[in-house]
């Protein structure tokens, strides 16, 4: 008999499930891959300013609900490798990689300046550099450092004296001579399965001029740059010389439901920033897919120009801005427009790894290639055994947080209702308040809104 679930993957849909669980009474283990938690929203969730509140540096209620929580374990660096039994009574085999580092850093930064190892920072979306040791932001949960022993000098089993980050570690926080993987087997009621999903790799635009210039980049890239705690602080910027944007084209090639919802929120963000002309140019017919002529009456009304186009080419210009050129499909000629910065909307893809943990999870791969599901639920073709946010597919933030909740409930179902201790629900309460998309939008933030949501919802 046990209290205990198990949720894998700790974005935002994981960390909200393990909360519902843990206000339900039960005690739930969350095992998240990498070295922190938070997935895609890590530091949004940390300065929620692209999520409508604009109280930098403090912490939302979903970091502050599970940051000393009793009922909640974080085992970051770690993987699900097994899961044994029948619902009420799984044993979870999880392995935890070594961090290095331990709970005595203070993120002093002294390891950093010394360390020679750089590489891109994944988490700003490869805009900035990272060493060795590294932390992915500047507020994290767990707080201390990591290394990549994979990029470090020192290679295990036969470290090499590289020793540059312990010689200035004041606090004593580093050490190579830990084992480099723990095994954890617990005993869980039910399994949550939320390990997200991953924006696919932005150089299929390379043709039409990814990679030419650093002022064409990706949505993700442009995601980063509007996030508060990103390396422009929030705020739009040209890459190329870090001046502000006074015209933004995002190129949306694959107008997907999702794909709409991201454009719709960073267009948002865009207006609400004061870019002067903001443009969307769908690589399609118009009437293809989501493209409508309601999309293009309701964003004429919003001040947004939205074309159809074909045919599409990047060139940088002598004055740093950029020409595009595209057959407009929606007036049936070639023109060419200039922009000072051009999106290529890059989709969204299953994470790495998903096959694997859905085989070490013993349930089914969906067509999409992401988690199967049983039925209309939050249920996968293993009994005891369910999903939340995008481990069944792409969703915004507000769905996966319902997925989550959902997900909680049927698995604590699983759990003898004797063992569970009364919660008091207050943390989710308040979490939920603050991770609801956006904060009351201006007129035209709402008009774009209804627009894409209106398509969205098709
Ligand atoms: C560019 C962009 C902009 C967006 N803008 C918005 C917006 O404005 N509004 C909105 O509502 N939504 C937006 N979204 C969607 C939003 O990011 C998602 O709804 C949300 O992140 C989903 O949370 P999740 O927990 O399911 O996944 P994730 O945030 O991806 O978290 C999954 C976690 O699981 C971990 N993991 C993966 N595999 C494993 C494994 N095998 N074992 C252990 N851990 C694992 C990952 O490391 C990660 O920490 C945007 C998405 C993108 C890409
Ligand atoms: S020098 Fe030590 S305490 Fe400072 S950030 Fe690096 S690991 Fe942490
Ligand atoms: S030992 Fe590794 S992490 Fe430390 S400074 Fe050298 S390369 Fe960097």
């Amino acid at each position: 008999m046990t209290d205990s679930i198990l949720v894998v993957g700790g974005g935002v849909a994981g960390l909200h499930a393990a909360l519902e669980c843990a206000n339900s009474g039960a005690r739930a283990i969350v095992v998240e891959r990498g070295p922190v938690v938070g997935g895609r929203l890590a530091a949004t969730m940390l300065e929620p300013s692209a999520i409508g509140n604009r109280s930098e540096g403090v912490r939302t209620p979903l970091f502050e609900a599970l940051v000393d929580n009793e009922n909640v374990e974080i085992i970051t660096l770690a993987e699900l490798q097994g899961i044994e039994g029948r619902p009420g009574n799984f044993t979870a085999t999880i392995r935890e990689e070594a961090r290095f580092v331990t709970d005595a850093c203070t993120r002093c930064k002294n390891c950093h300046t010394v360390c020679p190892q750089v590489m891109p920072n994944e988490w700003d979306s490869g805009l900035t550099f990272r060493k060795a040791i590294y932390t992915p932001m500047s507020d994290t949960l767990p707080e201390p450092w990591a290394i990549d022993i994979e990029s470090c000098l020192n290679t295990p089993p036969n470290y090499l004296p590289c020793q540059r980050c312990v010689e200035v570690c004041d606090d004593n926080a580093i050490f190579f001579n830990l084992p480099l993987e723990t095994i954890h087997e617990r005993q869980v009621g039910a399994v949550i399965l939320a390990p997200g999903f991953k924006t696919e790799s932005p150089d299929r635009f390379a043709a039409i001029g990814y990679g030419k210039h650093p002022d064409i980049v990706s949505s993700a890239e442009l995601q980063r740059l509007l996030e508060s705690p990103g390396p422009t602080g929030g705020f739009a910027s040209k890459p190329s010389n870090e001046e502000y944007p006074e015209s933004v084209l995002l190129v949306l090639d694959n107008p997907s439901k999702f794909a709409l919802y991201i454009v719709a929120s960073q267009v948002h963000q865009l207006i609400e920033q004061d870019v002067e002309k903001v443009a969307v140019l769908i690589l399609a017919q118009p009437g293809d897919g989501a493209g409508t002529e309601e999309m293009k009456a309701l964003a004429d009304g919003a001040g947004i120009e939205v074309r159809w186009g074909a045919l599409f080419e990047v060139e940088p210009t002598e004055e740093n801005t950029l020409d595009v050129s595209f057959e407009d499909l929606s007036e049936n000629r070639f023109t060419r427009q200039n922009y000072d910065l051009v999106v290529m909307c890059n989709d969204v893809e299953p994470p790495a790894g998903l096959a694997e943990l859905a085989e070490n999870a013993g349930v089914d791969m969906a067509e999409s290639g992401y988690i199967a599901l049983d039925g209309d639920g939050v249920g996968t073709t293993r009994p005891g055994v369910f999903v939340a946010g995008c481990a069944s597919g792409a969703k915004n933030i507000r769905d996966s947080l319902a997925e989550a909740q959902s997900a909680a409930g049927s698995a604590t179902a699983q759990l003898d209702p004797r063992l569970l201790e009364a919660g008091d629900g207050k943390a989710l309460e308040k979490e939920a308040a603050a991770a609801s998309p956006t904060a009351p939008p201006a007129d035209m933030r709402q008009q774009i809104e209804q627009l894409l949501y209106a398509l969205i919802d098709r």
